[in-house]
């Protein structure tokens, strides 16, 4: 098989990871938001603030990305620490941000609540360990051409070194079809769900690669069963350093959020006031 702890066969009871007002897994359903990049520091209070009042449990912004061209923007660095500091301090939410180095690792750890793991780096398995020697959940998106055990192998790496938190984001994968950026798998959320005790996001934009699909395939995620969704989103798409293409304004962000939360409650998922999912709270 593989992978063990990260098996249903381990812990037959959904894995819930809380992190301040996102619940990820169970009845939860959380919704992180922010733009590909931290691109600046106004720009980014700017979105995070934009994000909060629309009602967002988490904020994402990249500091280290994985870019295709070494020749476009790599991201701030350590410089947007304190950038994701700032956000975190006058919005309350929590951060993901993501870590491409093993000599990154302790230091994202301290300013982010959440780690992600990109695409490009699910099989890197030395990153993995590092980050499972971490204490922080890790989000762990799903290889650009990788089979769902071979994600689940990549969980169990981190899951090995003691690290449980793991959230799975399904973000698209490589097919034959150039229309979208990538294929949104909507059937790797009920399968994880099927092999996994872990919760498992859905990531559209990514997949889409055009703004104008992420509602649709956000609705199709969370009535696939998706624990929750990130989503990238800019208050000027037409001047993002990155993926300005797929991300959406905070106005059409509001109301795709508007427009599952229907959706959600029908598959049983609870959702508080507005955009805010106030869920039955617990830890793993
Ligand atoms: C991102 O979330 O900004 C990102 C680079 O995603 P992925 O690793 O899924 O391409
Ligand atoms: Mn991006």
């Amino acid at each position: 098989m593989g992978y063990r702890l990260a098996s249903r066969k381990e812990k037959t009871g959904d894995t819930i990871i809380t992190v301040g007002d996102a619940v990820f897994g169970g009845e939860g359903f959380a919704v992180i938001a922010g733009p590909c990049a931290v691109e600046n520091r106004d720009r980014f209070l700017q979105a995070a603030l934009q994000l909060k009042k629309i009602g967002v449990q988490m904020l994402r912004g990249g500091i280290f990305k994985p870019r295709t061209s070494p020749y476009a923007f790599q991201g701030l660095a350590e410089e947007g620490l304190d950038i994701l500091a700032e956000a975190k301090r006058v919005t309350g939410l929590p951060v993901v941000t993501e870590v491409m180095d093993t000599r990154d690792v302790e230091t994202v750890a301290r300013y982010a609540d959440v780690i992600q793991i990109g695409s490009r780096n699910m099989q890197n398995f030395i990153l993995l360990k590092e980050v499972g020697r971490t204490r922080k959940p890790v989000l762990l998106k799903r290889g650009l051409a990788a089979t769902i055990q071979e994600w689940l192998m990549a969980a169990e790496y981190i899951m090995a070194e003691g690290n449980l938190q793991v959230i799975m984001c399904e973000r698209g994968i490589r097919t034959f079809e150039t229309h979208t950026r990538n294929t949104l798998d909507v059937s790797a959320i009920p399968a994880i769900k099927h092999l996994s005790h872990l919760p498992v996001i859905a990531d559209p934009s990514h997949a889409a690669g055009r703004w104008g699909m992420v509602a649709p395939l956000a609705k199709a995620a969370v009535a696939a069963g998706a624990d929750g969704l990130m989503i990238e989103v800019h208050p000027n798409p037409d001047e993002a350093l990155c993926d300005g293409g797929q991300s959406l304004t905070p106005a059409n962000f509001a109301d795709l959020l508007d427009e599952i939360k229907p959706v959600a409650e029908a598959v049983g998922r609870q959702w508080g006031a507005g955009a805010k999912s106030l869920v039955k709270k617990s830890v793993i």
